[in-house]
């Protein structure tokens, strides 16, 4: 019961990557930089097992960033044709790079990370992946021509890359789709037909965690604007219970998402989100428990895994290792309440 997951990425060490900055650059090159990014993803991995995380993963070690990590790999984007874009729904405008040519997938991306994490762990195993339209939003396009296109086309790429990941002995793959509480007709239009094309054929475990996004100035000004009650997944969450995929990952720690849109979700293993990413915030396991005993209420308690709200990649060190160890620790709380 409750067993405990987080959402995936985790701050990277001070000698890897400069702290508590998104996209920041790396500090190593060559061998030493694989080297290190091993290191670091052991590290992680250890203290997820000694949290008592139970379903693991490499903390994104091994990522620049959690979308272009894998966009970096792939062919027919260009990284120097910056173009200014809305991101979000213009939320904020970021100089993205641009798809000019047919996007292919020469090489694997993740796969090598997934097999060094399942040689070192006994632990069930989480790999995470972007999402297509999160992709898509992330990036312009001067090829594809629309949107619904390119995003089929890389949830054929990711697919490919999912299948070798699964091989490799990952027992869920994740797809982070934050896009989706944003673009809401879209989401049923193209966003979900794309994802679940991404997850074809997969035999494992299939996730997509959905959020308000990671706590930088952008996104809290925005969840200011969204009211007192956060209600955009009334709307995606009957499609998304009508889809293939098995878990879906959603925030509850500190966000006005009221719980009882868990009930949308008759059919799926639910993510509940009772970490917040903020920095400076650290929950005691009375309240992770809590969380976790708020959902139950309407959410029988087989389908509930506790989880972060999101990626504590912009965290301190510290500051994530402490909130790894609440997560373990109030889940078993939880436990221990209803046992
Ligand atoms: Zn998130």
């Amino acid at each position: 019961m409750f067993t405990t997951t987080t959402v995936g990425s985790l701050p990277k060490p001070d000698w890897l990557a400069e702290p508590e900055r998104l996209w920041a650059p790396w500090r190593l090159e060559g061998e030493a930089l694989q080297r290190g990014k091993e290191r670091a993803a052991l590290e992680w991995l250890r203290e997820q097992e000694a949290a008592g995380i139970d379903v693991v993963g490499d903390g994104e070690q091994f990522r620049v960033h959690f979308v272009h990590g894998f966009l970096e790999q792939l062919e027919g984007i260009d990284w120097n044709l910056k173009t200014p874009m809305g991101i979000r729904n213009n939320r904020y405008v970021a100089e993205v790079p641009t798809v000019t040519a047919p996007l292919r997938r020469t090489r694997p991306v993740h796969v090598a990370d997934a097999a060094f994490m399942r040689a070192h762990t006994g632990h069930r195993l989480k790999i995470t992946l972007p999402g297509p339209m999160t992709i898509c939003d992330t990036l312009a396009d001067r090829h594809y021509g629309d949107r619904a296109s390119m995003a089929m086309r890389f949830a054929e790429l990711l697919n490919a890359e999912a299948l070798e990941i699964e091989a490799a002995g990952a027992d869920v793959i994740q797809f982070d789709e934050p896009a989706f509480n944003v673009f809401l007709d879209e989401v049923r239009d193209w966003g979900l037909p794309a994802l679940e094309r991404a997850m074809q054929g997969l035999k494992c475990t299939t996730a997509v965690h959905i959020c308000y996004g990671y706590g930088i100035e952008a996104n809290i000004k925005w969840k200011e604007s969204l009211g007192d009650q956060w209600r955009q997944y009334e709307r995606i969450f009957p499609w998304i219970n009508a889809s293939k995929v098995r878990q879906v990952s959603l925030e509850f720690a500190g966000s006005r998402v009221p719980h009882e849109v868990l009930r949308l979700l008759p059919d799926k293993e639910l993510l509940v989100g009772a970490i917040e990413v903020l920095p400076g915030k650290l929950e005691t396991p009375e309240e992770v428990a809590h969380n976790i005993l708020e959902a139950t209420r309407h959410v029988e308690k087989a389908r509930l895994l506790p989880c972060t709200n999101c990626g504590m990649a912009p965290l301190s060190r510290e500051l994530a290792t402490a909130k790894l160890r609440a997560l373990g620790a109030g889940a078993e709380l939880a436990r221990r309440r209803l046992g």
